[in-house]
């Protein structure tokens, strides 16, 4: 793992080529290869990658299944690694802090959103950790890399009670079901159903059990139900059978859906008592149907959230520090990421792939 020196630099501050893993065009399998990291800027840390999680649309968009994408392609926003040089104006962060990125590294900083600590949801729209331009116009290459630099603001700590391979799904898939979570209130006498047991699902489960709330886990099969129970469920039932749906008539406060296949949304809106809310958080490449009549009787959401801010993926992480909760990973090296692309697709890892980035 090395970092050289762009030979031609004569800055104090230099360019450099680290090493990654990349698709070199859509839909190809990912490679060694190099790629450059920008000077480290005043605002900037240098991070030493530790663990890259690969997330489920890490792969949509190496097949590019959400549009054009720039290639090469370094996927990667779950991101756990050590500080290892600082900018000159860096307040926030020394040399050896364990920081985190997830799913953005800049944004606008001054619309409405970006200013109350909302900046997934910038007006001017989030700079992606990757398959982005960042704001200078260079492409952003994410965490299938051994070295990655970052503006503080987008920088975020990890406690030292949290392990960094557990850590690093927790930036993306962690902090899409706990800013649900906590926005329509899971705790102490509700009731959460998570639909779909997989990356994100299982922390879901997690979360939802150590806020308080009384959890379900609706899953087509019962094949993973003593996992979902060990996680924190109180309840697991299949929804490949019909008599779900009657039993559970009216029982959730709140649904969160992790799943990327079209749901029948009528039969879960079913599912909720009046003023519950069914929250999308994986999302179908095509339209779903719904009949009105689903949310108008019994006054019902149908919502949806992405991700979370910055301030909020830093609660989340202490939260998770302070009640022990880390993803379920299954730890991998570089040269298995293509193998392990198609395990997720086939729904085959319990729960999250983690690269090893010492072995990039
Ligand atoms: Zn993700
Ligand atoms: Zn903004």
């Amino acid at each position: 793992m090395s970092v050289t020196h762009a030979a031609r630099d004569t800055h104090a501050a230099h360019a450099t080529r680290v090493a990654a893993y990349a698709a070199p065009a859509a839909k190809a399998p990912l490679e060694r290869t190099t790629i450059t990291r920008r000077p480290v800027g005043a605002h900037d840390v240098l991070i030493d990658i530790k663990y890259s999680g690969i997330c489920h649309s890490d792969i949509h968009q190496v097949r590019d299944g959400w549009g054009e994408g720039i290639y090469p392609m370094v996927p990667g926003h779950e991101i756990a690694g050590v500080v290892s040089e600082v900018g000159p104006a860096v307040t926030r962060f020394s040399v050896g802090d364990r920081v985190g990125v997830g799913c953005f590294v800049d944004s606008c900083r001054t619309c409405a959103y970006c200013l109350r600590g909302q900046e997934q949801y910038c007006a001017e729209g989030m700079t992606g950790t990757y398959n982005a331009l960042d704001r200078n116009g260079d492409p952003t290459y994410g965490g299938y890399s051994t070295h990655l630099v970052v503006d503080e603001k987008y920088t975020v700590r990890i406690p030292d009670g949290l392990a960094l391979d557990v850590a690093a799904p927790l930036l993306c898939a962690g902090i899409t079901l706990y800013s649900p979570l906590k926005h329509w209130q899971a705790g102490p006498g509700k009731q959460v159903a998570v639909v779909g047991l997989g990356g994100l699902g299982h922390i879901g489960v997690k979360i939802a059990h150590a806020l308080g709330a009384e959890v379900t886990v609706l899953s087509q099969t019962l094949r993973k139900k003593e996992d979902g129970l060990k996680l924190g469920a109180s309840h697991f039932y299949a929804t490949g059978d019909e008599a779900t749906f009657e039993e559970l008539a009216g029982r959730f406060d709140l649904i969160l859906s992790t799943v990327s296949a079209p749901l029948g949304l009528d039969a879960y809106l079913g599912l909720l008592k009046v003023d519950g809310a069914l929250v999308n958080v994986g999302a179908p490449e095509e339209p779903v149907a719904l009949n009105l009549f689903s949310v108008i009787g019994g006054r019902k959401t149908l919502a949806g959230s992405m991700i979370g801010g910055i301030a909020e993926t830093q609660e989340m992480l202490d939260f998770c520090a302070e009640h022990g909760l880390g993803a379920e990973i299954e730890l991998i090296a570089a040269g298995q990421i293509n193998e392990a692309y198609e395990r997720v697709l086939a729904s085959d890892v319990r729960y999250r792939f983690v690269i090893d980035a010492s072995t990039i």
